[in-house]
């Protein structure tokens, strides 16, 4: 599990890339410019690594492009300490991201392979999230208020159950549509039952799914 210099120039390269597609967010750049994302795949893939496309990584799902990736933790406007929830673990990388950026991170994964993998392969490298393996639709009652919330698969709607667990204040990220296209979706918590939402663009995710496996 070797971080090159090769490996570090890649990874300029693509923060340069992303850059130029309108990322301007200095934290999520750093934060990307730190992950060693190669390490996140098997060893057929890692020369595509740091090209800006997301990749299989098993059991039918994928790590999200590099863009979708910063998109995603550029609308969240994490500060540092703050709760995060994620919902979709998958590879785990996304969440190294918001760690990264000092977030202190809580993610769930509905896939016992995946949550497994990711649980044994973070702390590894030195990331430590509190991982939950069980279905994000439902959240994590028992955790939260969260500050932020992040979906990184594509969902019909927002769970309500995520928006209960929302703080006031607090803003939640997820891909919204159908299965073929979502739109890049922000809810902000204004009150109690006061929300507001925005749209960010099109993007194309895995579904958001119900249950475990
Ligand atoms: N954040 C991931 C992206 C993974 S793709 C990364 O950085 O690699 C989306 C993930 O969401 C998949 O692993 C999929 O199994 C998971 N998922 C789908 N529906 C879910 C649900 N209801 N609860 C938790 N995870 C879910």
């Amino acid at each position: 599990m070797e971080d090159t210099f090769r490996h570090k120039g890649l990874r300029n390269k693509l923060v340069e890339c992303l850059r130029l597609k309108g990322i301007r967010d200095e934290k999520v750049l750093l934060a990307i410019n730190k992950v060693p994302r190669h390490l996140f795949l098997e060893s057929s893939l890692i020369n595509h690594a740091y090209q800006d496309k997301a990749l299989p990584i098993g059991a039918g799902q994928t790590i999200s492009q590099p863009y979708t990736v910063a998109v995603q933790s550029e609308l969240l406007k994490v500060k540092p300490f703050e709760k995060v929830l994620e919902i979709g673990t998958g590879s785990g990388y996304q969440a190294c991201v918001l760690l990264e950026m000092s977030a202190r991170v809580y993610t769930i994964e509905r896939q016992r392979e995946l949550y497994l993998k990711a649980m044994s392969f973070l702390p590894q490298i030195g990331y430590n999230p509190q991982f939950f393996y069980g279905d994000g639709y439902l959240g994590l009652p028992t955790y939260g208020p969260f500050d932020k919330i992040i979906i990184t698969a594509g969902a019909p709607e927002v769970p309500k159950a995520l928006l209960e667990q929302l703080k006031i204040g607090g803003r939640l990220v997820a891909p919204i549509g159908d299965s073929q296209v979502q739109v890049m979706t922000v809810v902000e918590r204004k009150g109690e039952d006061s929300f507001v939402t925005t749209h960010h663009g099109s993007f194309i995710f895995v579904p958001l799914l119900k249950g475990t496996e």
